[in-house]
C-alpha cells in the first residue's frame, strides 16, 4: 500500500462557520507527518475527523485503504489515537485503563506483556501504574495515553499534541519509540507544537492555516519557503 492515510478535500463548519475549507494531505508507510499550525487552525478537527469523533461535511479519508464514512471499523482497528485531552478514565488505574484498551482493542493481555512493561519501564511509569488516571499530571496521563495507543503496534498512528506536559526525557522515549513503529512500516501522523520535538520526528510536515494546508515538505524546505518568503503567511 503507497498511502495508509489519505485525506481529501475535508470541509467542516461548526454553526455555519467554517473550520477545515478543504484540507488534503497524505502519509505513506514509514512516515511520519507533522501537522502544524496557529492556535484554531483547524489540526484537532481534522485529526479527529480521521478517527470519526468528528463527521467532516465533505471530502473523503482512507485510513489502511478504507475509507472511514463506510468502512469506520476497518479503518478504526487498524489505527491508533492519542486524543488532545482525555475524557474519562478518572477511576481506572492506569493499569486497568492499559488492559481495558487491550481488550476492547481485542489484544491477548499475554501476548503484548513484555511490549507493554518495556513502555511503562522506559517511560518510567511504574510507580503510577495503580494510581487514578484522574490523580495524574499531564504528562503523565498522556504517557499512559501513548502506551495505548502504541501497544496495539498499530499501521496507522494518529496523535494530537501527544508530548503534552512530558519530561524531555519522556519525549525522546516517545520520539524513538514512534520512529520505531514507523520503521516497521506504521504511517504517523501528528500535531504539535513542540518544534523541537517535530524536527527531531517528523519526515515531513504541513502547515495548516484557517482550514487549509498551506505548504507542505521537510522541515528544512518550509524553513528555506519562509526565509525567501514563499509562503508569506507562515509569519502570521
Ligand atoms: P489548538 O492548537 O488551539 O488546539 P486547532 O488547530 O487544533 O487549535 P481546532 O481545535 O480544530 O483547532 O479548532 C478550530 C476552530 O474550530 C476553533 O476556532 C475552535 O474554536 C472551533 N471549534 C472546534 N471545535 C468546535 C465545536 N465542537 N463547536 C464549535 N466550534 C468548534
Amino acid at each position: 500500500m503507497s498511502t495508509a492515510i489519505l485525506v481529501e478535500g475535508l470541509v467542516k463548519s461548526y454553526n455555519r462557520v467554517p473550520v477545515l475549507r478543504g484540507v488534503s494531505f497524505s502519509v505513506r508507510p514509514g512516515e511520519v507527518y507533522g501537522l502544524l499550525g496557529p492556535n484554531g487552525a483547524g489540526k484537532t478537527t481534522t485529526l479527529k475527523s480521521l478517527v470519526g469523533l468528528v463527521r467532516p461535511d465533505d471530502g473523503r479519508i482512507e485510513l489502511c485503504g478504507y475509507n472511514v464514512a463506510t468502512h469506520r471499523l476497518q479503518a478504526l482497528s487498524c489505527t491508533g489515537y492519542v486524543p488532545e485531552l482525555t475524557v474519562g478514565f478518572d477511576y481506572l488505574s492506569v493499569r486497568e485503563f492499559l488492559e481495558f484498551v487491550s481488550s476492547l482493542r481485542g489484544l491477548r493481555w499475554a501476548e503484548i506483556e513484555d511490549y507493554v512493561e518495556r513502555l511503562v519501564n522506559l517511560f518510567e511509569l511504574e510507580r503510577y501504574m495503580d494510581e487514578f488516571m484522574g490523580k495524574l499530571s499531564r504528562g503523565t496521563v498522556q504517557k499512559a495515553l501513548v502506551i495505548s495507543a502504541l501497544m496495539s503496534r498499530p499501521k496507522v498512528l494518529v496523535m494530537d499534541e501527544p508530548t503534552s506536559g512530558m519530561d524531555p526525557e519522556s519525549q525522546r522515549v516517545f520520539r524513538e519509540e514512534v520512529s520505531r513503529l514507523a520503521r516497521e512500516g506504521a504511517a504517523v501522523v501528528l500535531s504539535s507544537h513542540l518544534l523541537y520535538n517535530v524536527e527531531r520526528l517528523c519526515t515531513r510536515v504541513g502547515i495548516l492555516h484557517k482550514g487549509v494546508i498551506i505548504t507542505e515538505g521537510s522541515i528544512d524546505e518550509i524553513r528555506r519557503k519562509a526565509a525567501t518568503g514563499e509562503n508569506s503567511t507562515l509569519e502570521d
